[in-house]
């Protein structure tokens, strides 16, 4: 039997780090630390192995597709398939950043959104049967933060596509370049990527579901990390324990879902 393979993206650091750690003690399998730089993944790997655990490391920048096909086609090549994959990798600018709404649009959704969806693309093709997928989103990501019902209506139609969603993101881009977006989409760009996030796990669900993998999207909690300038009560591996029941414990009925950090399903 070949060996199973978990991958976490952007996980030299904060709540990927930790993932990796937990995916390390208990996952039975390859567990691949990725990082968009060799450097810094490289030395949370040492930190890890200095715990006694042992990930494996490969370079993945999710913004650029040459990077992710590398790494996919080293996957295909060494293992054959995938069996978790855990996109966390995502940026936000902080509260005080004096960049213009549009640069922040523009910037949070490419990676956030745009840069998860072309990791899908070109990871999922690898998912094996049984396959999890976790989308980390946040507390943001629900669906009430979107101020227009008309656009909850679209992000929640039961028939939305990748690409229809995408439209709609870009919409949201192009709004804040005419300034035109704060009354239907409100004003955090973060929120608006995550929105996304959470809507696409539906999309990806329903597309996914004859071939008997589960996708489900987490808030992990308010966590001391880089992102939130440390301010989060919660340690990274409290943070980490949502998105690991995901992968390793929920049963699989639970698919197609948005959960909270005590791992309680969510009405999106
Ligand atoms: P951090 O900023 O601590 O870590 C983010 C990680 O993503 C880093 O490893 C970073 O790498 C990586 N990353 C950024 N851009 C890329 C890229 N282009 N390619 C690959 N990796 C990239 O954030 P957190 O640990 O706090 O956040 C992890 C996830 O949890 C995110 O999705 C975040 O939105 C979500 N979340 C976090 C909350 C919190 O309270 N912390 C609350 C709700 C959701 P690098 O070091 O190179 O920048």
């Amino acid at each position: 039997m070949s060996v199973k393979v978990a991958v976490v993206t952007g996980s030299n650091k904060g709540i990927g780090f930790a993932i990796v750690r937990g995916l390390c003690k208990r996952f039975d399998g390859d567990v691949y630390l990725t990082a968009r730089d060799v450097g810094r993944g490289k030395k949370a790997v040492a930190d890890l192995e200095k715990e006694g655990l042992k990930p494996h490391f490969h370079q993945l920048d999710v913004t650029q597709p040459k990077s992710i096909e590398t790494f996919r086609d080293y996957l295909k090549e060494k293992y054959g398939g995938i069996d978790v994959l855990v996109n966390n990798a995502a940026i936000a600018f902080k509260a005080d950043a004096t960049e213009p709404v549009a640069v922040q649009a523009k910037e949070t959704l490419f990676v956030n959104y745009f840069s998860l969806v072309s990791t899908c693309e070109i990871l999922f093709p690898l998912l094996r049967k049984g396959a999890r997928v976790v989308n980390v989103s946040s507390s943001a990501g629900h669906l009430s933060r979107i101020p227009s019902e008309a656009l909850r209506n679209q992000l929640k139609d039961p028939n939305l596509t990748v690409e229809k969603l995408s439209a709609l993101m870009q919409q949201f881009v192009d709004a804040t370049v005419a300034g035109t977006h704060a009354a239907e989409w409100g004003n955090s760009t973060y929120v608006v990527s995550k929105v996304g996030v959470s809507a696409l796990t539906r999309v990806q669900q329903r597309l996914l579901n004859d071939k008997g993998i589960i996708v489900n999207s987490v808030h992990p909690g308010y966590v001391d990390t880089d992102m939130t300038s440390h301010k989060g009560p919660l340690t990274i591996d409290e943070g980490a324990s949502a998105p690991l029941y995901l992968a390793l414990d929920a049963p699989d009925s639970v698919k197609g879902q948005y959960l909270w950090r005590d791992s309680k399903i969510v009405d999106w």
